[in-house]
């Protein structure tokens, strides 16, 4: 690769010591971890925690990379996942066409694939930085190939967002926000329920709400990983629908025949909590970021319709299979749709 530059290292390690804090919120062993450098190709470094892989690169030729104060800034990306092998160049550009391939099947997804080429074209086929990384392509991972075709269109998703503009699989293929530097934390969305649930759904979830609400908050404190999140997981649940439909349950069901239970209502209660808390802690501002008339409260809406269809897609395929959500997951939804409800007529 023509003009790529080796990693920084101070921004290296600062990204490095976030992705050993995910590894060991994930890791099932016990005792402290030491994280290994298993091979240094300048432009990309692959290190191994635990069971886990840690990838860190940079863009080539920076692309993506943000002007900041006037002057270009390295723009490093990395990631960590439970290591399920090493794939070759050939092998992940193979894998990558089944999935392309699948996914026109399929009927959703495939377009998610071709926006990154175009704007990554140089590290698509890359095993380790391109997308062929989250699938399951030789039998190796914890996940079926199904599900990680599902976990490929989620975080490809949100690969092909570009700054404020959200990249979605219908419409003009955006959804644009306007957010001021002034919105509050989306720690405000909190749902305080799930901290000391003892159903074992709504324990993942708090897991969840502990990394998206407050630690991937950090750097990021506004709404906009929160709409992030809804439109991926939108994306993701359009192909997870899609496979039941077309290809049937094979691979979409665990050990007891169940269906994974789904992040989306969590994700779309996140996304209405905070516009009811912040309107009623700050109507002022609410109505300048998010009243009726205005374009990031247009934005909302298209997420949120797209992501009830999305869930109710797939849930009528559940049903078609005989097949049903778990009741704490029909609850959870159920308190989106009253929130939302709320959120159109306040009643107060
Ligand atoms: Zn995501």
């Amino acid at each position: 690769m023509n003009g790529t530059s080796c990693l920084n290292s101070f921004l290296r390690d600062e990204l490095k010591a976030k992705l050993e804090k995910v590894v060991d919120r994930f890791n099932k062993h016990s005792g402290p971890l030491t994280t290994v450098l298993v091979r240094d190709a300048c432009f990309k470094q692959i290190y191994r925690r635990g069971d886990y892989r840690i990838v860190i690169y940079n863009i080539p030729g920076n692309l993506g990379a943000t002007q900041y104060a006037g002057r270009f800034v390295y723009v490093l990306r990395g990631y960590a996942e439970p290591d399920h092998g090493v794939l070759t160049s050939e092998q992940a550009s193979k894998c990558l066409a089944r999935a392309k391939e699948d996914l026109l099947a399929i009927g959703t997804g495939a377009d998610v694939l071709d926006t990154y080429r175009k704007n990554f074209g140089d590290i698509t086929d890359d095993p380790d930085i391109g997308p062929a990384h989250f699938l399951n392509c030789n039998g190796g991972g914890e996940l079926p190939y199904e599900r990680t075709l599902t976990l490929l269109v989620h975080e490809v998703t949100h690969l092909d967002t570009k700054g404020n503009c959200l990249y979605t699989t219908y419409g003009s293929h955006q959804v644009c926000f306007a957010l001021s530097n002034d919105l509050p934390s989306s720690s405000i969305a909190t749902v305080a329920e799930l901290f000391d649930s003892d159903d074992p759904y709504l324990q993942k979830l708090s897991k969840a709400q502990r990394l998206y609400l407050f630690q991937f908050n950090e750097s990021n404190r506004g709404p906009a990983a929160l709409f992030n999140e809804l439109n991926a997981y939108t994306a993701g649940l359009q192909v997870s629908a899609g496979i039941l439909k077309t290809k049937g349950t094979h691979g979409m069901l665990d050990k007891g025949g169940h269906p994974e239970p789904q992040m989306l209502p969590l994700v779309m209660l996140w996304t209405v909590k905070y516009l009811d808390e912040m309107r009623a802690e700050n109507p002022d501002l609410y109505s300048s970021s998010f009243g009726p008339s205005t374009d990031n409260h247009k934005s909302v809406e298209t997420l949120l319709a797209h992501g009830e269809d999305a869930y109710r897609d797939w849930n009528a395929q559940l049903a078609a299979h005989k097949l049903s959500a778990i009741p704490s997951e029909k609850a959870l939804w159920q308190q989106y749709l009253d929130a939302r409800k709320e959120l159109e007529h306040p009643q107060s």
